[in-house]
């Protein structure tokens, strides 16, 4: 099988137990106003182009296309994305094995991993198999017929809960988010293991309102082992012009620590671990 990749992270110690080598798939459903990995969005082979490493040499002919990339000596246009066969993408995986010892593993993330999640679950049986720990790190918008395949070859689901109230989550997402809570509620119910995360971000989820929601919808599930607030930050916005594409959320907005402590509150009095 084949998959469509944009990147795979060594060394990786923020997606998961132990050091993990995460694979990053392209495309997602989603469109977070927020996004920081915008080269997730598409599911295509994009170019990108990086301004500032042009020497103007004229070979591409000011066309920003995938064969031009073939020609640009200073590599200001880059591919983006490159299809990968399983038996390949399980090679590079392995070479990182040593790193891995008894809690490391490999994680799936993106965009939306699950989009292509039969060639995800592909790879992740055949890691499982080699002894080494999975983890799938998802917005949970995909079917639950997807999600329910993931099932037996998935040891950790790094789950996102952006928002409780549906019309908010539509606005800053572009989704309704029923489909996300009840994927979550269907793998606590399997008895998965489940650490959620929480974009914490300016004007769309940081009142005291919301996280109180979002802490009790999550304390409702016997399974989510831990939760983590993530503040807001920038560090993706300069890619989007990179990809000839506008980041349209404001740069300047931050989230106070004192919200943060005030949020944070919110998940430990109802007894939730914060890591
Ligand atoms: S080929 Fe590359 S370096 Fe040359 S002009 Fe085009 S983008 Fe710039």
């Amino acid at each position: 099988m084949k998959g469509v990749i944009f990147d795979i992270q060594r060394f990786s110690v923020h997606d998961g137990p132990g050091i993990r080598t995460t694979v990053f798939m392209k495309g997602c459903p989603l469109r977070c106003k927020w996004c920081h990995n915008p080269e997730g969005l598409c599911r295509n082979i994009q170019v990108q182009f990086f301004e500032e490493k042009c020497i103007g040499c004229k070979a591409c002919g000011g066309q920003r296309s995938i064969e031009k990339t073939a020609v640009c000596p200073s590599q200001a246009l880059k591919l983006c994305g490159r299809e990968i066969e399983e038996d390949e993408l399980i090679g590079e995986l392995l070479r990182d094995r040593i790193f891995y010892a008894d809690k490391g593993g490999v994680t799936f993330s993106g965009g939306e991993c699950l989009l292509q999640a039969d060639f995800v679950v592909s790879v992740l049986s055949r890691i499982k198999e080699l002894g080494f720990t999975t983890a799938i790190d998802t917005s949970g918008y995909i079917s639950t017929n997807e999600m329910r395949k993931t099932l037996s070859v998935c040891d950790l689901y790094l789950y996102d809960v952006k928002c409780i109230d549906p019309q908010v989550h539509k606005e800053y997402t572009g989704v309704d988010n029923a489909l996300i809570l009840n994927n979550l509620k269907m793998l606590s119910a399997e008895g998965k293991n489940i650490w959620v995360r929480v974009p914490v971000v300016p004007n769309f989820n940081n009142t005291e309102s919301e996280m109180e929601n979002i802490a009790e919808f999550v304390a409702s599930l016997p399974n989510v082992k831990q939760v983590t607030l993530m503040p807001y930050h920038t560090l993706g916005a300069s890619k989007y012009r990179t990809l000839g594409m506008e980041y349209s959320f404001d740069t300047t907005a931050k989230i106070a620590e004192s919200e943060m402590s005030v949020f944070a509150q919110k998940f430990t009095d109802r007894g939730i671990l914060l890591a």
